[in-house]
């Protein structure tokens, strides 16, 4: 297909010059796929009908001489817990298998104003908890760098759909890692960004003092091209932030001559595979090279982040998920009387790492435990928060591996807590609410390794332009998959 691998830019230059429509770019999405999808499976529902009616509108605005914006009549896709009116949003989960929103998450109606169009929804792990999508009620994804393996999670199919070229970019969520995981595992770029930069409205929760939206794409202007869209205060949303949102795409000069980056030692220990650690390295190595100033620093508390984490999430989640009770949404099992009825409801719709959140959840939160476990956590969490502010005053951003290893064999890993290993370095980032961009940072035997950039509240900008050097300058973004290289 010709216009897989095309930036957003150069697709919004071939709409407006009229070279294509983007009825028919829309359709060569469709087509790709149509051909990929049998072997990907990043999405729940394929939308084509209102896709090609959105497209038709952005046409017509074309026809008529209107000037369109950067996202105009382009094709993108949303992970499926993103509400969208009408469209079915099933959160991965068979509980929500016949959910039709009543609205669209601000996220979406953002992304329609700017005239984009919806292609599909995309595989998760089940309410956006685990790590390999394989956590997904419906099917496994598969990473188009090697079919055998996964494309991390929980935002998966957001991850495959953009590294196949089945669509130039998604959004995601990330409560511990979901955006940046997928994108190391898939040689993407995800951001999450600052806790409150995004709207959450229209988001189905999973645990709300930590989930955020944001954008996946295979480039690092793509990125701030889409944040440029869904960023900015939202009144439906009582933890968005009132900022003077900037044009994300001004950062992004070539040059970090004199920029201060700390390594943080505690995100090169156990369980860092060698052959990650030595792409990582050259990524520093690249970086001093290009005049950035590199320097190792220390977070102290990091290793009590993870334990943290899987009280806290845990327990926010078991008071969100609550809501599941076969009366209000989706799905509602026959039983007699009401009791029975929501048991067998949640029984039979919950996945099985669902319910063992839930269970961990509400131990964690029961009145005997609250002290000990979920009090405990909230401290730990403003000892890591502490650690960031204090060595990000004296840093510009920070760099670390995104993740300890590179994509795993699907069914490979099958106990949690391992699973859960897999998000060290990205949870810590959300505990302290900072914004964090993955991106590709090399190959190892073919497959991607993804380095993460942590940057201050607010300071998106700058992770983008940090990010931007690197990737002109190593030019890893133009590698595509081989199963893409065997069609061309
Ligand atoms: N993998 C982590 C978990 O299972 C993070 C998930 C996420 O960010 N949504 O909780």
């Amino acid at each position: 297909m010709k216009t897989v691998g095309k930036s957003l830019a150069e697709l919004h230059k071939l709409l407006v010059n009229k070279e294509i429509s983007s009825v028919e770019l829309t359709r060569e999405y469709l087509d790709h796929i149509r051909e990929y999808e049998p072997k990907i499976k990043a999405f729940i529902t394929i939308t084509e009908d209102e896709a090609l009616k959105q497209a038709e509108e952005v046409d017509k605005a074309i026809a008529q001489g209107e000037e369109i914006g950067p996202l105009a009549g382009i094709p993108m896709a949303l992970k499926d817990n993103l509400c969208t009116e009408g469209i079915v949003t099933t959160c991965a989960s068979q509980m929500l298998r016949d959910f039709n929103p009543p609205y669209d998450a601000t996220v979406v109606s953002r992304l329609k104003a700017a005239g984009a169009v919806l292609v599909g929804k995309l595989n998760m792990d089940e309410f956006a908890m685990g790590s390999s999508t394989e956590n997904s009620g419906y099917f496994p994804t598969a990473n188009p760098w090697d079919l055998s393996r996964v494309p991390g999670g929980s935002s998966g199919g957001s991850a495959a759909s953009v590294a196949a070229g089945e669509v130039p970019y998604s959004l995601g969520s990330d409560t511990g890692g979901s955006i940046r995981q997928p994108a190391a595992f898939c040689g993407v770029v995800g951001l999450k960004p600052t806790y409150g930069a995004v709207s959450r409205y229209g988001l189905v929760a999973f645990a709300s003092s930590l989930d955020q939206i944001g954008p996946l794409t295979r480039t690092v202007e793509d990125n701030a091209l889409v944040l440029n869209a869904i960023a900015g205060h939202d009144p439906l949303d009582s933890t968005s932030v009132p900022f003077n949102k900037p044009d994300y795409t001004q950062f992004l000069e070539n040059n970090v001559r004199g920029l201060k980056i700390g390594v943080p030692k505690e995100f090169f220990g156990l369980g860092l595979k060698q052959e990650v650690a030595a792409v990582i390295e050259q990524a520093i190595k690249t970086f001093e090279q290009l005049g950035a100033k590199i320097e190792e620093c220390s977070l102290p508390h990091m290793e009590y982040a993870l334990p943290a984490y899987y009280i806290i999430a845990p327990a926010e989640c078991s008071s969100n998920l609550a809501r599941y009770d076969g009366v209000s949404y989706g799905y509602r099992a026959e039983a007699d009387g009401m009791i029975e009825m929501c048991k067998t409801t949640r029984a039979k719709a919950f996945g099985q790492e669902v319910k063992r959140r839930i269970m961990l959840g509400t131990y964690a939160l029961s009145s005997g435990y609250y002290d000990a476990y979920y009090l405990k956590a909230q401290k730990v969490r403003t000892l890591v928060k502490q650690d960031f502010e204090r060595v990000l005053a004296q840093y510009d951003i920070l760099l670390s591996p995104t993740t300890p290893t590179v994509a795993y064999k699907l069914g490979e890993i099958s106990d949690p807590v391992t699973c859960y290993m897999g998000d060290v370095y990205t949870i810590p980032v959300n505990l302290a609410g900072l914004p964090a961009i993955s991106l590709p940072a090399g190959f190892t035997d073919g497959l991607p390794v993804g380095m993460q950039l942590i940057g201050n509240y607010f300071a998106e900008g700058l992770l983008y332009r940090a990010a931007y050097v690197f990737e002109q300058n190593t030019g890893y973004y133009k590698e595509i998959p081989g199963l893409l290289r065997e069609a061309d």
